[in-house]
């Protein structure tokens, strides 16, 4: 056969895979398949997890209004009197959940969920708010998406294990062309990056930002920019919650030594009860897998007096879980209702 040909009927029969899938899709939500799997599951709890919020609110909109006609959307202080007592939380039950503390949060999300009178729990990086300055990661992407090179030799930070390697040792040859290509770089140095002890792990970032030539505005533009104090605790009068996220968003276990973890667990507690004169009983781990959760963090976050922490690990939650430990689904503002809805009911979520 020849090659155009070859190539013709390969991509046929992709395009018919494709449609058949769709058509099944379609099928399964259309006959009521999302309804069966949201009642196999109706005793189990799914804490979403959001992150920044687009200006075009319509798709989360339509997220909310869906969650306030098919779920019980309850507050973490529920989850956490359910978990603590044993008793079984309302069938279908959700609890929202939005990390970091980007400015997006108050500017774009906040209006759509007081709209829907949806309780909503926010987990703030106290050190960035303090200084209006940038969380670490959010640098990363902004030096790889604005660099003006088309090309660069980086530090290719794969020495072993990392934790204790030169990591300037071997370097790497990468092509920045393309405006998808460089969020996807953006994304792989930042996970190289988490292998490395914290206080490594900021030289390679002022050294990154270096090597792609970009000097950073002091404060965080655009989707970048955190939430001020002043916006915290107007929308804490409007009934949001607010949990500790942390002062810098380290890796808790790259930290090196008990009073640093400490200082990052109970410092940014204190400093949001000193900011809302009111108890901080939640935390969110972060990064959140479970590599970054030792022992020694979990006795911290508990002796510090929260009474519930989440983590990033994919999953619902039932009765019986630790509360200290508990998994959430991530969700984006701008996902395609189907995979919202599977989402929420934790169906095909890797
Ligand atoms: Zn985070």
């Amino acid at each position: 056969m020849p090659i155009l040909g070859r190539f013709t009927t390969v991509n046929h029969s992709i395009m018919a895979r494709k449609r058949l899938f769709f058509t099944v899709r379609r099928l399964f939500h259309g006959c009521g398949g999302m309804a069966a799997i949201r009642w196999l599951r109706r005793e189990n709890l799914s804490i979403l997890m959001y992150h920044k919020f687009p200006e075009d609110t319509s798709a989360l909109d339509r997220q909310c209004h869906y969650l306030r006609h098919h779920y019980h959307v309850i507050s973490m202080s529920s989850v956490a009197s359910a978990l603590r007592s044993g008793s079984p939380l309302p069938d279908y039950s959700v609890a929202i959940t939005v990390d970091d503390g980007h400015r997006s949060f108050y500017e774009n999300a906040f209006p759509v969920f007081r709209k829907h009178q949806l309780p909503v729990i926010v987990n703030l990086t106290t050190g960035p708010i303090d200084a209006q300055s940038w969380l670490w990661f959010d640098r990363v992407s902004y030096a790889f998406i604005n660099s003006p090179l088309q090309a660069v030799t980086l530090p290719s930070l794969r020495m072993g294990d990392g934790l204790e390697a030169p990591w300037r040792n071997t370097v790497e040859d990468v092509v920045l062309e393309g405006a998808e290509r460089r969020p996807r770089l953006a994304d792989e140095w930042m996970e190289r990056m988490k292998s490395f002890p914290d206080s490594t792990m900021r030289q390679i970032l002022s050294e990154l930002e270096s090597c792609l030539e970009v000097s950073l505005p002091s404060k965080p533009p655009g989707p970048y920019a955190v939430l001020d104090w002043e916006q915290v605790k107007i929308m804490a009068r409007s009934g949001i919650d607010f949990g500790s996220h942390s002062v810098t968003h380290p890796i808790l276990t790259r930290l090196t030594g008990l009073a640093q973890v400490e200082q990052e667990i109970r410092g940014s507690k204190g400093r949001i009860e000193a900011v809302l004169d009111r108890p901080v009983a939640h935390f969110a781990f972060p990064n959140g897998q479970p590599e970054d959760i030792s022992d020694e963090v979990l006795r911290v976050v508990r002796d510090a007096g929260f009474i519930t922490a989440v983590t990033t690990s994919g999953g619902q939650v039932q009765r019986g879980d630790n509360p200290y430990l508990l998994k959430r689904i991530s969700c984006k503002p701008v996902m395609p209702d189907y995979q919202f809805r599977q989402h929420v009911a934790a169906f095909r979520v890797r």
